[in-house]
């Protein structure tokens, strides 16, 4: 199979949407943002063996390099709207395309998003995606917003992926690393850490939401110290954190030790939540939110004045990934 067979099965498969004028197949796609809206556009790329094991199966790769582009705009407040996707392929696996595609496009139909170009080539097994998001002027959930008195919140439960990975690490409840392909897969549609790891979901409902209560906000990818970290530095401010407030799965709770596990929480990454920052006055319309959208939001500390993330002793500095480190 050649390039062009490729770009031709995905062509088939990328949904419509009114406001996609030329889709895949031309030099450029068209596109007709509505009148008055702001693009917010994001990147991010997957390097196998770097962001995913390499045994992860195809249509997990697929949802998740989608996922957390999702989670990028859903941390701006940002309906998705459109992207364009690079694959670099180490050759033209048609079995591999379409089940990578079943897994994006499974998601990309949950939020109307559409795949209007791309890139396809030749190489190590990497995968990015640019994705397009609509915001309405001045309402963005922006790094730089939160104030000393405000309340910080995270939606769901933290250290599930990281826990999922840790265990893949050490080889538990299967072949372990570099063991048999198929495991990941295997575990992931039964254990609710691998699900986490495999198959995150974009809080994307949560951050069209905040437009309005949350005065900062950020997606937790590198660990939610290394990330509140980012909102602090961006406001000028400091933020003190109760580890015991964290939130936490049974699933979670289940597998690891506790000092394991809150480590896990504050510092683990690939959790694709919302951490983000409010005035004492937001605590209830943020509780009505929370059944709203049957998510759970943990207020679990405060910003303060000053500097830096502090968290019951913990070095909020040394957590989180770091690419180069
Ligand atoms: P060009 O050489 O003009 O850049 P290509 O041959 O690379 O065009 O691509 C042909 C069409 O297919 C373009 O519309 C491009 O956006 C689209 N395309 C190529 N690869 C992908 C991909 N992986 N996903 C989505 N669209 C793609
Ligand atoms: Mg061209």
């Amino acid at each position: 199979m050649q390039e062009f067979d490729l770009i031709a099965r995905i062509r088939q498969r990328a949904a419509a949407r009114g406001d996609v004028v030329l889709g895949i197949g031309d030099d450029c796609a068209l596109l007709a943002p509505p009148p008055g809206m702001q693009l917010a556009v994001t990147m991010d790329a997957l390097n196998a063996g770097v962001h995913f094991p390499p045994e992860t199966a195809p249509a997990d790769i697929g949802w998740k390099v989608l996922a957390v582009n999702l989670s990028d705009l859903a941390a701006m407040g940002a309906q998705p709207a459109w992207g364009t996707l690079s694959l670099s392929l180490p050759e033209a696996d048609v079995a591999f395309v379409d089940a990578f595609f079943d897994g994006f496009f499974e998601l990309a139909e949950q939020h109307g998003f559409a795949l209007v170009g791309g890139d396809t080539t030749c190489g190590p097994l990497s995968i990015a995606l640019t994705a397009h998001g609509l915001i309405e002027p001045g309402q963005a959930l922006r790094r730089d917003g939160a104030r000393a008195g405000d309340d910080v919140w995270v939606s769901g439960t933290l250290g599930d992926a990281a826990g999922a990975l840790r265990q893949w690490q050490e080889g538990k409840g299967g072949e372990g690393k570099g063991g048999q392909s198929g495991f990941l897969s295997a575990k992931s549609h039964s254990d609710p850490l691998f699900s986490r790891l495999d198959r995150p979901v974009p809080r994307v409902a949560l951050g069209r939401a905040l437009r309005g209560i949350a005065s900062s906000c950020i997606d937790v990818s590198d660990g939610l110290l290394a990330d509140l970290a980012h909102i602090c530095r961006a406001s000028g401010a400091g933020a003190d954190i109760d580890i015991d407030a964290l939130p936490a799965s049974a699933a979670l709770r289940a597998a690891f030790d506790d000092e394991t596990r809150r480590a896990l929480q504050a510092a683990g990454g690939d959790d694709y939540e919302l951490c983000f920052t409010a005035a004492s006055t937001q605590r209830e319309a943020l509780q009505q939110l929370s059944v709203t959208l049957a998510l759970p939001l943990a207020c679990i500390g405060r910003i303060v004045a000053g500097s830096g993330v502090q968290c019951d002793g913990m070095d909020a500095a040394a957590g989180g990934y770091q690419h180069f480190a």
